[in-house]
């Protein structure tokens, strides 16, 4: 590079000239270098956007097999599971009568694989609600120990049957009553329970329970499952606990099992923000162990009853049946038939109504999805409307997904779940029927009168005000409603059955406003987002149909009611 300058004296005369030259070769090619360092760093920004939004696409794409995969599990675990509970009951049932030898291990085999079917199915739905992030915890009072002491006498033929030895280990330091969730716990140790017999053939195994420390508020207390069995290898100790993961490929073949029990207590005790440990031998033995804190309660638990046995004292009880389904009628009329209570079957909670005015009835068994009018209304129209407390029972398809809380909430006294273990529901509907006064004729009669009112799903007062009651603007608004509801209903039912997602939601969301202004309960505005958030988010999809049924049924009563205000104004 050249730089050349003149310089002049003080009358602008040109002196002379200055050139200075330089060789700026290594400014040109770092110059160069430069460039070509950014050119390349655009290019790579490029490529690494696109990179991104690919990665992103591919994990949308991930996430919605996921789902995908989630809802199929769970919807064909329900499908599954409704004939294998039919197949479960009259298995049992025929059990019962008079059998030859092979014919009772031909059942017995049925049985068996049924168990085991409803076991995985209900394994697999736990583990999509997991992975849905809808698993929660309940935090009841309960008392720790006699929780363990029955679901240990649940394992005694089978360690009685191996010549196994068990031995419970309680700490008697651990307070009585706690507060948690009884169910969870005794899914978690009955699977570490189950595996240690299962891989267990000779000598004993231990359960101990023992307080590691205590405060005013909460006590921590460690569980262990101690065996003597086959043992793991140390490099599969990780993997066992991963969904269908077995130590060996020689498991399944030698010793059953689908691999996701330890995947269930693992995620189980990590939602509760703790972990499962393990020590493992080969050939020696496995300790699976965990620590839960529980929060201290004063509050007092209601006994579990223990099981009756058949009592041929008892046997003048009637009990209405509320079920839609035909087979799982058949299989409750068998069980009560068995039980020599009498029956009558509905097929429907407005039957079962209509049943109530003219019958006696010492307790209820109550099916929770039917058409017309569900279990739950059913359940509090008894309650609340003709103030009965006469005993219901929820017959219910699964623990798992129905909400405990909403039967209780309902009013009803306590749930059996299909398949129904026979010995359970007949001390339960025995239990219940002792402990309840009987209904005298004079309380049935005044109860009857009340039945006969109507329960009303409309109050258009809220429509009054908003129309200043002028009549001509509420028989429009009113007709206007009764045009609208019937398509959306078939929408909502049409759009459900073909899985169509935003169709449901889009239909039930045009649905809510007109549920306050004809002045509906809350109830089904909240049954509505629910549908819609489950719609949209494509979870507890098997929820959804008996929350449809819940508004087709109050709508068509709406409407029906609606006509009737119609006609007086008109
Ligand atoms: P499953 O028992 O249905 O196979 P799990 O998830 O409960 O599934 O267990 C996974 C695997 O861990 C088992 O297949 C077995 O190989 C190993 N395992 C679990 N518990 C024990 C035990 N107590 N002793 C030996 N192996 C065990």
């Amino acid at each position: 590079m050249f730089n050349g300058s003149i310089y002049k004296d003080e009358y602008g005369k040109v002196l002379g000239a200055v050139f200075v030259a330089r060789d700026i070769t290594e400014i040109k090619k770092s110059e160069q270098q430069l460039f070509y360092a950014k050119t390349m760093a655009e290019t790579a920004s490029t490529i690494a956007e696109e990179a991104k939004k690919l990665a992103e696409e591919a994990q949308q794409i991930a996430e919605s097999a996921v789902k995908a995969k989630q809802q199929f599990l769970s919807n064909m675990s329900h499908e599954i599971r409704t004939p294998m509970n039919a197949i479960i009951g009259f298995t049992k049932v025929m059990l019962k009568t008079d059998l030859t030898a092979k014919q009772r291990d031909y059942l017995n085999a049925i049985k068996l694989s049924g168990d085991s079917l409803i076991v995985l199915i209900n394994d697999i739905l736990d583990l999509a609600k997991v992975e849905s992030g809808k698993m929660t915890f309940e935090q009841i009072p309960f008392k720790l120990a006699s929780s363990i002491s029955s679901m240990l006498h649940l394992f005694e033929p089978k360690i009685q049957e191996k010549n196994l030895k068990l031995i419970k280990k309680y700490d008697d330091k651990i307070p009585e009553v706690l507060l948690g969730d009884p169910v969870r716990l005794n899914q978690i140790i009955l699977n570490l329970l189950s595996n240690a017999v299962k891989f267990t053939t000779t000598g004993k195994i231990m359960v101990s329970i023992h307080l590691v420390s205590e405060d005013d508020k909460k006590a921590t207390i460690e569980f262990a499952v101690t065996d003597t069995g086959i043992g793991i290898k140390k490099e599969n100790l990780e993997t066992i606990f991963d969904n269908f993961q077995q130590a060996s490929n020689e498991t399944t073949r030698l010793y059953g099992g689908t691999g996701l029990g330890l995947a269930i207590v693992k995620q189980l005790l990590e939602l509760q923000g703790t972990h499962i440990s393990v020590k493992s031998k080969v050939n020696k033995g496995s300790t699976f162990s965990f620590t839960l804190n529980f929060f201290k309660t004063n509050a007092m638990v209601e006994s579990i009853p223990e099981i009756i046995q058949l009592d041929s004292e008892v046997q003048d009880i009637k009990v209405l049946v509320v079920e839609d389904m035909a087979l799982n009628q058949l299989l409750v009329r068998t069980l009560l038939d068995d039980f020599g209570f009498k029956c009558d079957i509905v097929d429907n909670g407005k039957l079962a109504l209509d049943k109530l005015k003219t019958h006696q009835y010492d307790i209820i068994l109550m099916d929770l999805q039917m058409p017309e009018m569900n279990g739950f209304e059913t359940t509090e129209y008894i309650r609340n409307t003709m103030k009965s407390s006469i005993p219901v029972i929820a017959l219910t398809a699964d623990v798992t997904t129905v909400d405990i809380g909403k039967c209780k909430e309902a009013g009803m006294n306590d749930y059996v779940a299909k398949p129904i273990d026979d010995k359970l529901l007949y001390s339960k509907i025995v239990t219940l029927v002792k402990n309840t006064a009987p209904n005298t004729v004079e309380t049935l009669i005044e109860k009857i009168d009340v039945i006969t009112e109507k329960i009303q799903h409309i109050n258009l007062e809220y429509l009054h005000t908003l129309t200043k009651s002028n009549s001509k603007l509420m028989k429009e608004m009113i007709e206007l409603y009764l045009k609208q509801t019937p398509p959306l209903i078939s929408i909502m039912k049409n759009s459900f059955h073909d899985q169509d997602w935003q169709s449901l939601s889009s239909a039930v969301h045009k649905m809510i406003p007109s549920f306050s202004i004809m002045g509906m309960k809350k109830d089904f505005e909240a049954t509505a987002h629910k549908i819609q958030e489950f719609a949209n988010t494509q979870t507890f999809i098997e929820d959804i149909p008996e929350m449809v049924l819940q508004l087709e049924t109050a709508c068509e009563q709406t409407c029906a009611e609606l006509e009737e205000e119609l006609e007086k104004i008109k």
